[in-house]
């Protein structure tokens, strides 16, 4: 252990302070503070100096992986390079120093903003109109699955309350349409790994609200059933959710608005770069088509008759789901990267991606077991080791852990639900040749290991500040706070 791992309070040493104030007070701040306001004994905070806490902070720091620091081919969650230029336009004063409740003649700039954004957005997707305002993709959902309620019930179609979700599905589709009080239905998907039409098709009568489908879907596969899936969900009275939180594939080259899907959410925090995860907030914007517009939550962001901007309520709209227009930031940092990219080069976004993730899946598919093996688009899904040798049960977290050792994140492991031992991996279209043969020699060279030295893989990470731990003592012996007491007794 160096010393600066150490706790804060550790470092701790009666006295000292990060801070001095002149002991020659000027007369003007009298101590105003009254007497029974003031705390009868200090606050038992660390004691230390600056440079400890700097340096405490900036070593904390350096122990976390980052997409900044390494590959994090986290697959279903798009974790693409930042830009910083990204993090420059939202941090401008005239963005970041805004007040919510600011008359709309002060604040043109941020509604032009939000304006334009919904423009770009609806030119990707084929959709007609645009909410920025939710915060998360499982956000956007909420939004889509109240707008799709609204629809029916202003419609008088009261019976509509069933939602159709596949089983291959990100766990938060089933959970949105709970929270909106609309009931799940699964449908199975074929051997090949898309929506099977024959088990779907029952379930289409006059309770269906609509599908909420991801395609390509959570094994980075293309629905080519889209077309039929489409005219018989809208025949049937029901209406089409895209969850669009991961786009990657498509950007400027397919539009959910023309595969025929009403509703959709996308990840700003995903496809449009932006960090996420421990890095920094989301946005989950919702795109309707034409005919749902006027549904979409308020406040919304209108023109006035003398051109000015403002923010309007949305009489017909499905109710208000987040104070006012969304994580700003993140949508300027969306924005930013959206034109930086240009109409043209957000062309090669999605071949760029696609050709990462064939690239990684055809250059270890002779170690790791492909349980779907065609084309893939964005991500695509391995179930474990093709061997695992004599009974010594290589994991898919042994192997996430062991690739920690190597400095790679680890991909996105036992997701989907269909297969046990799910490791799912999208590079995206930021990673160079080089990182991806190096993950790819890294793979190979771990499925070596789980052949010759098993242990070494169970025992992994060896390399990381802190190794393996007890899932299920962390699970059902949570330490949530530091025991200062205890520490100051064992005289730390
Ligand atoms: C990430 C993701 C979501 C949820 O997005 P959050 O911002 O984490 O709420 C939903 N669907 C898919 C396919 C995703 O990849």
């Amino acid at each position: 252990m160096k010393y600066y791992d150490k706790l804060i309070f550790e470092l701790s040493r009666e006295g000292r302070s990060g801070y001095s104030l002149p002991e020659d007070r000027w007369d003007c701040h009298p101590d105003s503070l009254p007497d029974g306001l003031k705390r009868a004994s200090a606050l038992r905070l660390p004691q230390v100096s600056e440079p400890d806490v700097m340096r405490h902070y900036v070593n904390l720091s350096n122990m976390n992986f980052g997409v900044d620091t390494g590959f994090y081919p986290l697959g279903s969650c798009t974790m693409k390079y930042n830009p910083r230029i990204n993090e420059e336009t939202a941090s401008l004063p005239g963005f970041s120093g805004l007040h919510p409740l600011q008359p709309a003649d002060t604040v043109q700039g941020a509604l032009q903003i939000y304006e334009d954004l919904s423009r770009c957005l609806c030119s990707l997707t084929g959709m007609a109109a645009f909410t920025l305002n939710p915060f998360a993709g499982a956000h956007g959902e909420l939004t889509g699955l109240m707008v799709m309620r609204q629809y029916h019930i202003s419609r008088g179609d009261m019976k509509r309350t069933k939602v159709i979700v596949p089983d291959s599905a990100h766990g938060t589709n089933p959970a949105s349409a709970a929270v909106c009080g609309l009931e799940v239905v699964q449908v199975r998907s074929t051997p090949e790994g898309v929506i099977d039409i024959q088990d779907l098709k029952p379930l289409l009568d006059d309770t269906v609200a609509g599908i909420m489908m991801t395609n390509p879907n959570t094994l980075g596969l293309f629905e080519t059933g889209i077309d039929e899936i489409e005219k018989s969900v809208h025949e049937a009275g029901g209406l089409l959710y895209y969850d669009g939180a991961n786009m990657n594939a498509l950007l400027g080259k397919v539009r959910p608005g023309d595969m025929g899907f009403d509703i959709m959410h996308l990840n700003l925090h995903k496809t449009f770069s932006t960090p996420h995860g421990g890095g920094g907030p989301g946005a989950g914007p919702v795109g309707v088509s034409a005919r749902l517009a006027r549904l979409l939550p308020s406040p919304a962001v209108s023109k006035r008759e003398d051109g000015k901007l403002e923010m309007v309520a949305m009489p017909d709209g499905a109710g208000r789901i987040s104070g006012f227009t969304g994580n700003f930031g993140v949508l300027v940092k969306a924005y930013t990267y959206i034109l930086m990219l240009g109409r043209q080069n957000v062309k090669n976004v999605g071949p760029y991606a696609v050709l990462a993730a064939n690239y990684v899946k055809e250059s270890l598919k002779d170690k790791y077991k492909l349980p779907v093996n065609s084309l893939c688009k964005h991500e695509f899904v391995f179930d474990g080791l093709l061997e695992t040798g004599d009974g010594h049960e290589v994991t898919t977290l042994d192997i996430a852990k062991r690739l920690l050792d190597y400095g790679f994140h680890a991909p996105t492991i036992y997701f989907p639900l269909l297969f046990h031992q799910s490791i799912m991996i999208e590079p995206t279209e930021t990673e160079s040749r080089e990182t991806l043969d190096a993950f790819i020699s890294v793979m190979r060279r771990i499925a070596d290991e789980a052949a010759a030295d098993p242990g070494l893989l169970k025992t992994a990470p060896h390399n990381t500040p802190v190794g393996r731990p007890d899932e299920t003592s962390a699970a059902t012996h949570p330490k949530l706070k530091y025991d200062f007491c205890q520490a100051t007794k064992t005289g730390l």
